[in-house]
Formats: structure tokens, sequence, C-alpha cells
């Protein structure tokens, strides 16, 4: 299974990776891990990364693509892998079309979970935090039996700055402008795979399994 998992922040892509990893038995391929782990294998691809990243610098193309090219290379990728974050653009997308071809591969999915953006500022805005334990709840998956109060010791629960509504739209915007290009282009290609995230986490699960097997 050659697959690409796509979902804005809040839609459950972290949930849906675990089980996807588990079930097909496939690396997970996040762009992060993948600069961390050319960086301490020091390849010369990562150890370029390294300095861009250092010097506080966007790592150019030709570099993420290598590294991806080196890391879908190995062999632990024979049997499949699950991309993650990348890619971002139209150009890395032709680029990875370009690497799996190569490697005598294609992507079988790229999945895209699908969440409405209302209902996104609504997970992406619910997390309270105990101001004297620091325990977190979140006011629509894990409310505390009180509204805004600990459960375990009875201090106030606040909302982290960064977790307010324009921060999240914010976020939301940058990254629907980003992605729904790579969309388009997947539509195009054929691959694409909408999944409703809307919907409880087993059922996302079971309908991406179903999507999957479709496709085998
Ligand atoms: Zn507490």
């Amino acid at each position: 299974m050659q697959i690409l998992l796509m979902g804005p922040p809040g839609a459950g892509k972290g949930t849906q990776a675990e089980f996807l990893v588990e079930t097909y038995a496939i690396p997970h391929i996040s762009t992060g891990d993948m600069f961390r782990k050319a960086q301490a294998d020091g390849t010369e691809l990562g150890l370029e990364a390294k300095r861009y990243m250092e010097a506080g610098d966007l790592v150019p193309d030709e570099v993420t693509i290598g590294i991806v090219r080196e890391r879908l290379a190995e062999d632990d990728c024979k049997k499949g892998f699950l991309l993650d974050g990348f890619p971002r653009t139209v150009g890395q997308a032709e680029a990875l079309k370009d690497i799996l071809n190569d490697l005598d591969m294609q992507l079988d999915a790229a999945l895209n979970i699908e969440v409405a953006e209302e209902e996104l500022i609504k997970r992406l805005t619910g997390r309270r935090i105990c101001k004297t334990c620091g325990a977190t709840y979140h006011t629509v998956f894990n409310p505390p039996q009180t509204a805004d109060v600990c459960d375990k010791d009875g201090g106030p629960l606040y909302q982290r700055k960064d977790d307010n509504e324009e921060t999240a739209k914010n976020r939301l915007s940058v990254y629907a402008g980003q992605t729904q290009p790579l969309i388009d282009y997947y539509e195009k290609e054929g691959v694409l795979v909408r999944i409703n995230g809307q919907q409880d986490v087993g059922q996302v699960t079971e309908d991406i399994k179903q999507a999957l097997e479709a496709r085998q």
C-alpha cells in the first residue's frame, strides 16, 4: 500500500495515520521524521538540510525531494509507505511521481480527510488547561464534569492564547490555500479518495479501510 494522507489541522490525521501504519505494517514517513533521520544518518542531503534549518532558512525543494527519494528507496518501503506532510506543492507532487516511477511504484491512494471549517474551529478552539495541575480537557471531546473546573483538583481551566478562533481560522486558511492545488492534482491523477472526517473516529477508520480495499 502506497498511501498519501492529507487533512487539515483538527481532522484527526494523527489517529488515522497510526491505524494505517499498524494495519498495513508500513512505515510512517512524515517530513519532520524524514529530515531528522537523514541528519542522524549523516547523509549528504541530511546535512545540507540541517545547514538551512540552523540558519532559519526554508529547505529548498531539491534538497527535500532528494531526501524523500533516499527515504523511499530504503528496504522498509518495499511493501508500501504512508506519506504525511509531503508533497506540499504540485511541483513536489510531480517530483514524487518521478521518484515512484523510478522505483517502480505508484501511489495507491491520496486520502483527504474532509471536515467542515466550522467543525474544525470547534475542535481547534476547544482545548482547556487546568491552571493548577496542567491537565488538559476539550470542551467537545473530553469535557470536565463541571464546565471550566478541573475534575482532579477543582482548579480553574483556561484557554491558551493560540487556541483562539482567529488563530485557528488563520491556520485553516493557510492550509486550504496550500492544499487545494494538491487535491486538484490528485483528483486529475485519479487517486484522490475523499474521506468524511466529520463522524466518529472509528467510522472514519472504517471508511478508510473500505476505500483502500476497493482500490487494491
Ligand atoms: Zn487540575
